[in-house]
């Protein structure tokens, strides 16, 4: 059905308007030459299967998942990297030439580039970390902390039975507390990470004591929007190193950039600047 050789690529969800994903593709797409689209796409739950099988024949080489697919798009993929199996979801699917479709999961990936971007200081066997929050994003921090070799992983959530079950599938370097002691965990913390949605533009804001906070923590929150959340605020007043969430946003994009486009983008400046348009 494919019209010209020119890749394309794209994001699918629903809703889709609040995704920067076209921008941020698009910028990379402008800044290397490269003769390629990358589109937004609004798909019902019902309709995914089908839109998924006819994109590789409309010319598509791949596109990006984002809430409510990202379980669901594992089902109909042929095949499925271990991290992706491991968190539980997939953001990223290739369309292969073979026809065969390949979903894999970039979150963990953005995460750890993101923290190592910005706080080049952060040694993963420096010490605990503690994250806040169990939801789907909080399976891609802790599959990619543990991997990077993080001693220890506290973690709390306002639902307990949710991080329970994140325990029983990472296993014992996963350590439990209440969320109304969420506070004691990140005392000689080497790493806070906040994966809820709390502080984000029209939600509640976090209201974990942070008295035991010390300079030495470094600290990073997934929420973009604000840049500068109450949490990062606070942290830098201490003498925190933070780190915001947007560049996680830029960095899970470079795979899959890489892969479709044949060319591995830069996450700099203007990429951001791109993101934030
Ligand atoms: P999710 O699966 O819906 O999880 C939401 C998390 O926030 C859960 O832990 C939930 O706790 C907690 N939460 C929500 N409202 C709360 C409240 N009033 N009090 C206490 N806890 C509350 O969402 P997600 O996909 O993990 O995303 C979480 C955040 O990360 C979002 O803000 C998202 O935009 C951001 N994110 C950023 C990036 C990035 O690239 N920077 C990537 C992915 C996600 P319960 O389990 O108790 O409900």
């Amino acid at each position: 059905m494919s019209l010209t050789n020119i890749p394309l690529a794209g994001v699918i969800g629903s809703p889709i308007v609040q995704s920067r994903s076209p921008q941020v593709h698009g910028h990379w797409l402008k800044t290397y030459g490269i003769r390629g689209h990358y589109i937004p796409m609004n798909v019902a739950p019902d309709d995914l299967e089908n839109v998924i099988r006819t994109l590789p024949r409309m010319g598509f080489v791949g596109v990006n998942v984002t809430l409510p697919h990202k379980e669901a798009v594992m089902q109909i993929a042929d095949l499925v990297t271990d991290r992706a199996i491991l968190i539980g979801a997939s953001n990223t699917l290739i369309f292969r030439k073979d026809g065969k479709i390949h979903a894999d999961n970039t979150d963990g990936y953005g995460f750890l580039e993101n923290l190592k971007t910005g706080a080049p200081g952060w040694q993963p066997k420096a010490g605990p970390a503690a994250v806040l929050g169990a939801g789907g994003a909080a399976r891609a921090v802790i599959a990619s902390l543990l991997d990077a070799g993080v001693p220890e992983v506290r973690l709390s959530n306002r639902t307990r039975v949710r991080a329970e079950k994140l325990r029983s599938d990472f296993g014992s370097r996963v350590r439990i507390y209440d969320w109304v002691q969420a506070g004691n965990m990140i005392d000689d913390a080497a790493l806070l990470v906040n994966t809820t949605s709390l502080g984000m533009m029209g939600k509640g804001e976090l209201r974990v004591p942070l008295d035991g906070l010390g300079p030495q923590t470094i600290v990073t929150d997934l929420v973009y929007a604000p840049l500068k959340t109450r949490l990062l605020e606070t942290a830098e007043q201490i003498g925190c190193v933070t780190v915001d969430g947007l560049g996680m946003l830029l960095h899970q994009a470079v795979p899959g950039f890489e892969r479709w486009f044949g060319q591995r983008p830069v996450v700099d400046r203007a990429t951001r600047a791109a993101a934030l348009r």
